[in-house]
């Protein structure tokens, strides 16, 4: 099918393309509140600030912060002696952070995602309870090291696949209890944390999940138009946890091919050659503006009509850290 050019009713030749475009998508809320920190830090402080692991996980995010002023660290002790902030990123830090910032008397902003806040207290109640504790998620992922580091060394064990669900022996089954990361995908969580109540029906889990309403919110609306795109981009960084876990939702709810895309550099066209129907997500560390300039690309080559489908709305927001709230807001 080719394009119409509704002015004179012919066509110009550009294959039609309708674009289903995700809503919910892009930034959440724990991401937005992470990037305004680390900016109106730079706005009351100036430059340098700091910023402990890349402050979300996104490329573009991180070299424009970096443009205006922000140092990029993995360790607090690549930061020289100053006064300037330090800020710890959204993923959240193990308390050995908090503490070694502490001895050495830095000024910190701590731009933790108050859900993963949220995980760590719980993570807390649940050690002093006496509870042995399975966290659900990811290794060496920043926020898995920042929840297992609440706690002593040895009193969290990681599961990442139901294969490690099945396989666990606890020490007391009767005082067993299960966290997750945030970020993880709803269904394979489910699959696991099922296996997790077959075989210890007296497993203690969160009241509410864990995987947060961003996470749940992005994949829901991928999974409404999944089945009628033939292809999906997911924009976000490959080191965006809940980026990569759009990629497999969508392909598991029916769209034949889905992939992760930085910024519109990166489309190769020969894998949207006789596409008709294209789905546009974004992770929840994605700045629209990419989402834009693919759609723009888009534009160029193809009759495009763009349908957005909205699974939720959202209207969270999260407090600021007291030394930033006199800042008006950019
Ligand atoms: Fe917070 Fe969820 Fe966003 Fe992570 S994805 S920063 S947990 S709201």
């Amino acid at each position: 099918m080719t394009g119409i050019n509704h002015a004179n009713g012919r066509s110009d030749g550009r294959p039609a393309l309708t674009i289903y475009l995700a809503s919910p998508r892009g930034f959440c809320a724990g991401v937005d509140r992470a990037i305004q920190i680390v900016e109106l830090a730079l706005e009351k402080f100036g430059a340098p600030v700091y910023v402990r692991h890349a402050i979300v996980h996104n490329r573009y995010v991180v070299e424009t912060l970096r443009a205006k002023g922000a140092v990029f660290v993995e360790e607090l002790d690549e930061i020289p002696d100053t006064e300037a902030p330090i800020v710890f990123s959204a993923h959240g830090v193990p308390k050995a952070v908090p503490e070694a910032a502490q001895n050495r008397d830095m000024f910190v902003l701590d731009a933790t995602c108050p859900l993963v806040s949220k995980v760590h207290i719980e993570a807390e109640r649940l050690y002093e309870d006496g509870a042995e504790i399975l966290l659900v998620g990811h290794a060496g992922h920043p926020e898995v090291i920042g929840t297992t580091g609440q706690l002593p060394p040895g009193a969290v064990h990681l599961i990442e696949t139901i294969g490690d669900a099945q396989a666990f022996t606890p020490k007391d089954p009767g005082r067993l209890a299960v966290i997750t990361q945030t970020t993880l995908s709803v269904d394979d969580t489910k699959e696991i944390m099922d296996v997790l109540r077959e075989r210890f029906p007296n497993i203690a889990v969160p009241r509410k999940d864990d995987i947060c309403y961003a996470t749940t919110n992005r994949q829901d609306a991928v999974k409404r138009i999944a089945a009628k795109c033939d292809r999906m981009i997911v924009v976000g960084s490959p080191n965006s946890s809940n980026s990569l876990r759009l990629v497999e939702v969508a392909e598991r709810a029916g769209c034949p091919r889905a992939m992760l895309m930085e910024r519109a550099a990166e489309i190769d066209w020969s894998v949207f050659d006789g596409v008709g129907r294209l789905g546009i997500t974004a992770g929840a560390s994605a700045p629209e503006v990419l989402v834009d300039d693919i759609i723009d690309a888009f534009r160029r080559r193809f009759d495009v009509h763009v349908e957005t489908v909205t699974t939720a709305e959202e209207n969270i927001s999260f407090k600021l850290p007291r030394p930033l709230r006199d800042v008006p807001a950019a």
